[in-house]
Formats: C-alpha cells, sequence, structure tokens
C-alpha cells in the first residue's frame, strides 16, 4: 500500500462544488470510526454500496416511527392490524409509482433480487425459452433451471448488445414463449446496459424481458413504462433500506397463471375438504398469491420509506454528484499505473462519465498489477479505513472474461501474489451512491 500513498479513495472522493449536484443524502454509519493497523483510527468510508448500502437515516427514522404502532398484516380485527395493511397496501402503490409500472402491472414483495428472479423462474410458462447473457450476476444468471436456456456471449458494446439477441431470439423462433434476463447496471463494470433497446428487441420476437434492477434502482430512475420492460426486479438493501425485502413489479398474467411461490396462509382464498378425503384450494389472483406467510412489513415499509426518499431528493441531483464521483475516482485511479479498470463495453473515458448522457453507476472495478486484490483489499481497510470488496463478485463469467482468466471460487484468498506485470486473479471493486 505505501507505494501509492496518494491515492486512497478517500482523497479523490470529495463532495462536489457543482451546484447542479444534491447534497449527499444522511445515512446510517456516516460517523463511524475504525481502528488502524498503524495506530489510531478514522472515520470509516464505505464504499461498498453495491453489496449493501447503508440505509438511509430517513428510512430509519419512518420504521423508527412506526415500530411503535406495528401489527399483524391482513390478519387482526385490532386497530394496529388495521394501521398495518394499510401501510402495507400503501406500501405496495409507492414502489409501483416509484417504478412508474402500468395500471395491470402486480407488485409482489419479496426477499430480494435473487427471490424475485427465482419466483419469475418458478412461473414460466412451461414452453418458456430463456434468454440471458453470460455477464450477469449469478441471481440472474442460475434461476431458469427448469427452462431451455440461451445463454449469450459477451458483447463488447451495447448495440453488439441488441445485435446478439436479436439473433438469437430469432434463430430460436417459434417458441411458445420466451423471456429475455437482463440487468440494467452491472454489479462489476457499473456499466448502464441498453434497456429500452433491448427490451425492443425481445417484445418484436414475442419474447417477453426482465430487467434486473438491482444495480441500477440505487442510481437512476426506473420506468417499466418508458422503457417497456415486462418485469422489474431489485432489493432493499441495495436501494438505502435495512436488508431482508425485495420487490418483482411487472406483468401479473404470468403470476396469476401459477402455482403460488409459496404454498400457505394469505396465498389462499378458500380451502375445504373434499368427499375424497384431499383438499380444495383456491388461491388469490393478486400479488397475495406469492405472498404466503406473515411477510416483512418492517422491511416492505422500509423500501416505501426509501423509494419516498429519493423521489424527494430527486434523481436529477443525486445523478449529477454520482457523476462527479465518478469522474474523480476514475481519474485519480488513473493516475495509478499500475492500475486497470475493468470495463467491457470499453469505455474508459472518465470524461463521458462528467457529462452528456450517464453511461455508468457508482460501481468500479479494477486491478493493480503486482497485487493480490484481496490483500489490496484488505490493506485498504486495515491502513486506510476504506471498505470495498474483492473477489469475483458473484459474476465469474464475466469477471473471467474481464480478466481474461480462470477465476478462482469465489471468497478464496489464498491467490498468490501477482508478479508485476501479470494479471490478477479476481478484482476490487469500490461503489458508493446517494450518501456518498
Ligand atoms: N443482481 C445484481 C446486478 C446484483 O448486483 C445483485 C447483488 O449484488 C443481485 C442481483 C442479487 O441481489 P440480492 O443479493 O439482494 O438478492
Amino acid at each position: 500500500m505505501s507505494a501509492y500513498p496518494n491515492t486512497a479513495a478517500t482523497d479523490v472522493v470529495t463532495a462536489s462544488a457543482d451546484p447542479a449536484c444534491a447534497e449527499p443524502l444522511p445515512v446510517l454509519g456516516r460517523d463511524v470510526t475504525v481502528p488502524l493497523v498503524t495506530g489510531g483510527e478514522v472515520t470509516y468510508a464505505a464504499l461498498d454500496y453495491a453489496a449493501s448500502a447503508p440505509a438511509l437515516q430517513r428510512v430509519w427514522d419512518d420504521v423508527a416511527a412506526y415500530a411503535p404502532y406495528y401489527g399483524s398484516v391482513h390478519r387482526g380485527a385490532g386497530y394496529l392490524s388495521q394501521l398495518s395493511t394499510d401501510l402495507f397496501e400503501q406500501s405496495r402503490a409507492t414502489v409501483a409509482g416509484f417504478l412508474d409500472c402500468r395500471p395491470s402491472d402486480q407488485v409482489v414483495f419479496t426477499r430480494s433480487t435473487t427471490d424475485s428472479l427465482n419466483l419469475l423462474a418458478a412461473v414460466l410458462p412451461a414452453d418458456c425459452q430463456v434468454f440471458v447473457f453470460e455477464t450477469e450476476h449469478h441471481a440472474s444468471l442460475l434461476p431458469w433451471g427448469n427452462a431451455q436456456v440461451t445463454y449469450l456471449n459477451a458483447p463488447r458494446t451495447p448495440a453488439q448488445a441488441v445485435e446478439t439477441l436479436e439473433r438469437a431470439l430469432a434463430a430460436r423462433e417459434p417458441y411458445g414463449s420466451a423471456l429475455v434476463c437482463v440487468t440494467g447496471a452491472s454489479n462489476v463494470t457499473g456499466e448502464l446496459w441498453p434497456v429500452k433497446e433491448l427490451a425492443a428487441a425481445a417484445h418484436a420476437h414475442g419474447a417477453r424481458i426482465v430487467l434486473d434492477a438491482a444495480q441500477l434502482a440505487p442510481h437512476h430512475p426506473v420506468s417499466v413504462q418508458e422503457l417497456d420492460v415486462d418485469w422489474v426486479a431489485f432489493s432493499g438493501h441495495k436501494l438505502y433500506a435495512p436488508f431482508g425485502s425485495g420487490v418483482l413489479a411487472g406483468r401479473a398474467d404470468w403470476l396469476q397463471r401459477a402455482e403460488p411461490y409459496l404454498a400457505g396462509g394469505g396465498a389462499s382464498r378458500k380451502v375445504a375438504r373434499r368427499a375424497d378425503g384431499g383438499v380444495d384450494v383456491e388461491w388469490h389472483t393478486t400479488a397475495a398469491r406469492h405472498e404466503a406467510g406473515s411477510p416483512n412489513v418492517i422491511g416492505v415499509y422500509s423500501i416505501a420509506s426509501a423509494c419516498k426518499a429519493l423521489t424527494e431528493a430527486g434523481f436529477e441531483g443525486l445523478v449529477a454528484r454520482e457523476r462527479h464521483l465518478i469522474a474523480k475516482v476514475r481519474e485519480g485511479l488513473a493516475q495509478v499505473p499500475a492500475v486497470r479498470i475493468l470495463s467491457l463495453f470499453g469505455d474508459d473515458s472518465p470524461s463521458r462519465s462528467a457529462g452528456g448522457t450517464p453511461t455508468r453507476v457508482g460501481v468500479i472495478s479494477f486491478v493493480v498489477d503486482g497485487w493480490n486484490s484481496s490483500h489490496f483489499a484488505a490493506a485498504l481497510s486495515a491502513e486506510y479505513g476504506i471498505g470495498v470488496r474483492d473477489g469475483l463478485f458473484c459474476a465469474h463469467p464475466l469477471v473471467r472474461t474481464l480478466l481474461g482468466s480462470e477465476p478462482q471460487a469465489q471468497g478464496e484468498c489464498g491467490a498468490p501474489e501477482a508478479a508485476p506485470g501479470e494479471r490478477s486473479l479476481n478484482a476490487i471493486r469500490v461503489s458508493f451512491g446517494a450518501g456518498t
């Protein structure tokens, strides 16, 4: 670490003087101090938003204000149960508004993006073909085991992504039904994907599309109608809410034709014994069909609170601020010759992040020649109090493509240090957002 004493992220991530930039939103843990191995302590720099963003203070306050009043949802006659049920359903409406859903769409509350995409996988029509880029996060790549899946090769430009998808869809026609799953913003490179164009291509070929917005929604407005996607999935803990809740929002038909994702109380409208000794069940045809069991009312309420906070703060200023920070971090990293920033679409110019149409969100992965990424990340924490992530980021095929190497199993830290000039075997990721 001492080889690059002037390049700590804390030096380059500073508040913006640009009046177009929003102020950072107050988040929990902003003033936490951590000990350094070199002695003393510093204020912790949380730069791992892509894994889990710190919760907004506003969300925490909203939850604390509501907590004394909470009761069971959809299940109690008492005042507090009614209040909780109202807040739960209002939260659904808030999320639908945040995502600019169509009036006929349904918002299903889940545990996370992973859960949401597994739910969608569980309700696919029997003959469904699935198309997914190999570059996806494992949550988007892996849930489709029951369908016939076409894995698409990594594109090297956004236009190539659209061409690749179009070719693959055309080659597979005719199909009964088809689903494309695509990320809005990469959790490895931060690069934005051409979602609207991919949705148009999918629809032109009679396929549907689900947007993995886990990394997009915390940084950009997501409009289901404007992007014309069929479903959107995201996680509360990346959207500045606490852990434990997620969303799948979109078209009702596949959701309502399928058996419930979870069977049990809350999903069933009527249950009766049959004369032959069996049980007949009539399932709900609302989002409740897939929400059996007592719901995570605090988690759902926090997601809605985060949606409101972001909407009120205004994405325009937040995007401007983030763009400024992206440019500063990239400029800082560019001063270190041994650093290589990972990019799939090959746009390495910091200036494009600084103005014009955004091409990326605040997620930047890099390797440092001569350094094992795990050791580098550990040193950032121990010597500077900077929390980043190292590894393969649950996107092994993508990181393999970017590093040009066989990745190690995620979490394995005993990788030998790369000799100067050698390729690293995993990467370091710095990520930030509305609270930075
Ligand atoms: N999709 C993307 C692009 C992600 O970055 C992540 C998490 O890092 C996920 C999906 C999965 O999110 P969760 O772990 O909240 O289910």
